[in-house]
């Protein structure tokens, strides 16, 4: 059976690493017909935007994408093409496996958890106004008749909306992927202390949701208490829950607990599509230079495999790589660094894949 998927290669180094994934994937036997699809700043000189409706139409037409990352102007210029798709397609779930690898280089060993990030709501729902903006006027009123602290003039806002729908499905998939997935334990993770509002609301839900999975424990955590509790001891961690900001801020960091974002494969989830991407960005500082480690984009294609139904396959991606890091011999700059503090002797982007191909028996 063949499988159709949306291939975006998005910018910085998404070509390279999406070109080292795609061989990879072609070399298991599976029959994929590759839509290619395009994505970035490149796009908005033809399509007038960042992402051209027929990318929007493709990934809606075939359910499945798997995607390289996207550069996303800092403080000016268009949304973030990531963020919008997420959105676009309702991928509520963005799920990132972080698993300490053999030769990874990391400090750690045996980490083995799962991120689950709310990924449409939050902070990065994209509600913001500018500094003098006539909105700001408008929502600085509201505050005072509210009788809270008065917002300070010349301010900027960005809001942050949290549901109980949109936790609630985000803490269910949580725990179905832990019950799923034979795992143990699920943290939510929040700062309700001090966000007694929102993630006030998404704790509440946390612990309704938690009442009905007596099979799988449950606890909350501060997300600050949370990241020390990381770096201390991240064995004591299983499946996390966050919403959006926390999610990706905790993502990276529990990526440097498993070899670096080199490593970090990712999956974004809906009810309808998937759409699968590495957790790192485009990284324009090694872009085009053949050095980017493709781990995390191949290990992506592994769990997109598994999605696909083709487990054997995605078993065989992901004993190849774990085969090639531990013999050491043909691994990333990345990688090499972490584990010599010199990049000498690392091979190239390609010839990685090249070494994880012929390790797919
Ligand atoms: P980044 O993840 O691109 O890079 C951070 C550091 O990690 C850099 O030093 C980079 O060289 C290194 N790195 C990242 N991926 C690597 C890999 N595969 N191999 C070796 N080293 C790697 O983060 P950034 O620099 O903050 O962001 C760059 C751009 O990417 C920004 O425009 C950001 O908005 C965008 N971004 C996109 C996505 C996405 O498309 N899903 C995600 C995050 C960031």
């Amino acid at each position: 059976m063949s499988h159709d998927v949306v291939l975006i290669p998005g910018d910085g180094i998404g070509p390279e690493i999406t070109r080292a994934m795609r061989r990879v994937v072609d070399a298991t036997g599976v029959s994929i017909s590759w839509h290619v699809a395009e994505a970035g700043a490149a796009q908005i000189e033809r399509a007038g935007t960042p992402l051209p409706p027929e990318t929007l139409e493709a990934v809606r037409t075939y359910g499945v994408a798997i995607k390289g990352p996207v550069t996303t102007p800092v403080g000016t210029g268009f949304r973030s093409v990531n963020v919008a798709l997420r959105q676009a397609f309702d991928l509520y779930a963005c799920v990132r496996p972080c698993r300490s690898l053999p030769g990874d280089g990391s400090r750690y060993r045996d980490v083995d958890l799962v991120i689950v990030r709310e990924n449409t709501e939050d902070l990065y729902a994209g509600i913001e106004f500018e500094a003098g903006a006539p909105e700001v006027d408008e929502l600085a009123g509201i505050v005072e008749r509210s009788g809270q602290r008065a917002i300070c003039p010349g301010s900027a806002i960005s809001i942050k909306p949290i549901s109980a729908e949109g936790s609630r499905r985000i803490v269910t998939y949580a725990f179905e992927y832990a019950r799923r997935a034979g795992r143990r334990k699920v943290t939510a993770v929040h700062k309700a202390n001090i966000m007694k509002a929102t993630d006030g609301l998404f704790l509440r839900v946390a612990r309704e949701v938690a009442a009905a999975y007596p099979d799988i424990a449950f606890e909350d955590k501060i997300v600050d208490a949370c990241c020390m509790g990381l770096v201390q001891d991240p064995q004591q961690f299983d499946v996390l829950v966050l919403p959006n900001l926390y999610g990706d801020i905790v993502s990276d960091l529990c990526a440097g607990l498993t070899g670096g974002l080199g490593m970090a494969p990712g999956a974004n989830i809906g009810d309808e599509l998937a759409v699968f991407e590495a957790t790192h960005g485009s990284a324009p500082d090694i872009a085009g230079k053949d050095i980017a480690n493709p781990t995390a984009e191949i290990l992506s294609a592994a769990l997109m495999l598994e999605h696909l139904g083709e487990t054997e396959a995605a078993g065989r991606v992901r004993a190849a790589v774990v085969s090639v890091l531990s013999e050491g011999a043909q691994v990333t700059a990345d990688v090499r660094r972490a584990q010599t503090g010199a990049a000498a002797g690392a091979v190239g982007t390609a010839a990685f894949a090249d070494a994880v191909i012929a390790h797919l028996g």
